[in-house]
């Protein structure tokens, strides 16, 4: 079952896309009486019952000259007093413009029930990359957040961010001269107190053999000399970092290393 909840401003092409859904995709219109079997949409935010989790929330929204074309009103000012008083603040899951003709909306409409299901229903690489970001949130160091996780035969081994070891003063409450003095990215590295989260998920892991390291950050050369003892086979990752040696250690030792953003894009 997926619930598509369709919200945005006003006279932005709200029904259209609630039209498309119907008509092209098969989507029926929620009610009170939907046994939440098969595809849903609605109009309506506050309509979603608490059983139809999880919902996917796409916003519409179109330039607001084009919006008062559209609304077919007479008066700018009055368009725009009613304007204000439909906005609402969502936060959604994908947000489309409409800002150009009828066949571009529906084209990028037509994009949104993949969007969809990578964001509900992730493949076991995002769901394991998107552990790692869950696991930035856990960071206690004043330089970037840093989360990874082990995983071994596509089982979830152990998680790690960064920050000062357990039991000392976190990076962010001043446990970390280096950290807290701003020292830029690789520098002074000898003297920081923060225990990377790449080691530290490599540590809290029983074993790691044969296994892969998600990570949001591309791991630096000490970090890298512990996924090769560990016997990690394959980084996935998502941002880069000045790590030039420990790529080449990696390639080396025949270490595979590839590039992962495990979220959909959330604009069209
Ligand atoms: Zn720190
Ligand atoms: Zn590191």
């Amino acid at each position: 079952m997926q619930l598509i909840a369709i919200t945005g401003t006003f006279c932005s092409g709200k029904s259209i896309a609630a039209e498309f859904f119907h008509t092209h995709l098969g989507y029926r219109p929620l009610s009170k009486d939907s046994e939440l079997k098969g595809n849903y949409y609605t109009l309506d935010l506050l309509e979603i019952p608490s059983k139809a989790y999880p919902c996917f929330v796409l916003k519409v929204d179109a330039p607001t000259l084009s919006r008062f074309k559209w609304s077919k009103m007479h008066s700018l000012e009055d368009f725009l007093s009613r304007d204000q008083v439909t906005t609402e603040e969502v936060f959604p899951d994908c947000c489309i413009v409409n800002s150009s003709d009828l066949e571009s909306f529906k084209s990028k409409l037509a994009q949104v029930p993949q969007i969809m299901q990578r964001q509900l229903h992730p493949e076991s690489d995002s769901y394991f990359m998107r552990v790692s970001f869950l696991a930035a949130k856990r960071s206690n160091c004043m330089k970037q957040p840093v989360g990874a996780a082990v995983v071994v035969n596509n089982r979830l081994k152990s998680t790690g961010y960064n920050g000062c070891p357990f039991r000392t003063k976190n990076c962010c409450e001043g446990g970390c001269k280096r950290c807290n003095e701003g020292a830029p990215e690789g520098t002074r590295l000898e003297e920081c107190q923060c225990l990377h989260g790449e080691l530290s998920a490599i540590l809290m892991a029983e074993d790691c053999r044969n296994g892969t390291l998600y990570t949001t950050l591309f791991p630096c050369l000490n970090c890298t000399k512990n996924v090769i003892l560990s016997g990690i086979k394959e980084v996935v990752y998502w941002k880069d970092y000045h790590a030039a040696e420990s790529k080449i250690l990696l390639e080396r030792v025949g270490i595979r290393t590839r590039k992962c953003f495990p979220f959909p894009p959330k604009a069209l």
